[in-house]
């Protein structure tokens, strides 16, 4: 070699919009890459840019790699400079080319630092201990990589470890399992954030016990919350006969058994019946009036959680809970999905009667906002407040070392800013049933 670096400018054509899109997957491959090429990774930086595109870089010992991606046309521009002979960029070349499944590349390979052309300085270290602490030190790689759960205006970043511990595309959606810093594990689908181990028990205390704490329902049926959680809260309560969770898909099963134990633990158990399969499907094919609680543990609504949240499947909710019987509903945020908090407040008022439907917040960190509802609605049964019993859910909440939930907040969750109660009470139409 005769320079200092070899410094490859490539250009990767027809290559895979999604895989173009995708910043974990770009940052893995990169990283790869990086390894293969014989290359030490000092630190790496990767963002996603909504709707489209990826940048990204690599700081290695040997110089940087770096990419920026334009899905819309399949292609994607690289630096990969490297200094010494120790790394070969064109493998990290050859690599890539296939990772982002480019039809054709192209590479100009530039000489940097000509060796006939440098003059060595003559510089004067004043302490040559600690340049020769520095050339020797082992580079300590640090990562900074970051999920970010997002809407067009509103974003709740996260730092994990980098790469994936899990993922899988089903035929429903694509399900991942990262590692973050602060709140363990952490299951995410279609780049929203489900739950994670060290946040994930506001949300499954709240969405549970408030329900089966002003209600003992024994016969249960859970939409959706393939993690589990829910379904490790329900069987807490010793009144409850028979769960029956009806997950879409059994990848997410996988995932949680596989690395989220503390979430799955209850799904082997002898009370729950769990079915694969659409939740709608299920309770359009269920007997009137055969559960006196529905939890409905659903996703955002997109993709296959959309139908979860329309007006025709609240009403076969209806029909198939137990007069008496109540619905809670995880009902999104209402400040990061607006319009959908309000349709969905309107609906269950028209198909419960808005005297029967009663929101609650819950304080969840991990979801953007970190403001969260629910929906409790009651079929002529109890009301969350008139009928809840504060000692029992003391007594109750002791005895679990529960971490979120107490009787104070449980009727602290029903006071609502009045922003939010004026979003669920403008308009609010009468009874369809
Ligand atoms: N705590 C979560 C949140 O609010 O983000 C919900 C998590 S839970 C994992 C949501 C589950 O609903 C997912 O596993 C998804 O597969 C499932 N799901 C989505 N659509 C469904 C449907 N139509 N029938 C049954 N389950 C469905």
């Amino acid at each position: 070699m005769n320079s200092l670096g070899r410094h490859i400018l490539v250009e990767f054509y027809g290559g895979s919009a999604e895989v173009l899109n995708d910043v974990l997957l770009i940052e893995t491959s990169m990283l790869d890459a990086a390894q293969e090429s014989g290359a030490t990774i000092i630190t790496s930086q990767f963002h996603r840019f909504p709707p489209l595109g990826v940048s990204g870089f690599i700081v290695l010992q040997e110089s940087h790699f770096a990419i920026h991606t334009w899905p819309e046309y399949g292609y994607a521009a690289l630096d990969l400079f490297t200094c010494g002979l120790s790394v070969n960029p064109w493998i990290a070349y050859e690599i890539l080319k296939e990772a982002f499944q480019a039809d054709h590349g192209s590479a100009i390979e530039l000489n940097r630092g000509q060796l006939h052309l440098l003059e060595t300085a003559d510089v004067d270290f004043k302490n040559p201990e600690d340049v020769a602490a520095y050339q020797y030190s082992d580079p300590q790689e640090k990562r900074t990589a970051w999920f970010t759960d997002r809407n067009d205006n509103i974003a709740l970043s996260i730092r994990h470890k980098g790469g994936w511990v899990f993922r899988e595309k089903s035929p429903y959606q694509t399900v991942e399992v990262l590692d973050t810093l602060e709140y363990g594990k952490m299951l995410v689908i279609d780049n929203m954030v489900m739950c994670s181990e060290e946040d994930e028990k506001a949300y499954h205390e709240m969405i549970v016990h408030v329900p089966l704490l002003t209600h003992p329902a024994r016969n249960v049926l859970v939409i959706g919350g393939g993690d589990g959680g829910s379904v490790r809260e329900i069987l807490r309560h010793s009144q409850v006969e028979q769960v029956t969770l009806v997950e879409i898909d059994e990848v997410v099963i996988k995932a949680a058994k596989a690395h989220l134990p503390t979430l799955s633990s209850a799904l082997d158990h002898p009370k729950l019946q769990l079915i694969i399969g659409d939740g709608i499907e299920y309770l359009a094919a269920a007997a009137d009036q055969t559960y006196d609680l529905i939890i409905i543990d659903s996703s955002d609504p997109v993709g296959c959680s959309a139908p979860l949240f329309t007006k025709d499947f609240y009403l076969q909710v209806h029909r198939v809970l137990c007069t008496g019987g109540v619905l809670v509903a995880q009902s999104e945020s209402p400040r990061f999905n607006q319009p959908k908090f309000v349709e969905l407040y309107q609906d269950l008022n028209h198909v419960f009667g808005a005297d029967q439907v009663h929101c609650y917040l819950a304080f969840i960190s991990t979801y953007p906002t970190g403001m969260w509802s629910f929906a409790y609605c009651s079929k002529a049964g109890p009301h969350p407040l008139h009928d809840f019993d504060p000692h029992l859910a003391q007594h109750f909440s002791q005895n679990h070392q529960l971490a979120y939930y107490n009787p104070g907040i449980h009727q602290a969750a029903f006071c609502l800013p009045t922003f939010v109660k004026n979003m669920i009470t403008a308009d609010a139409p009468t009874a369809l049933v």
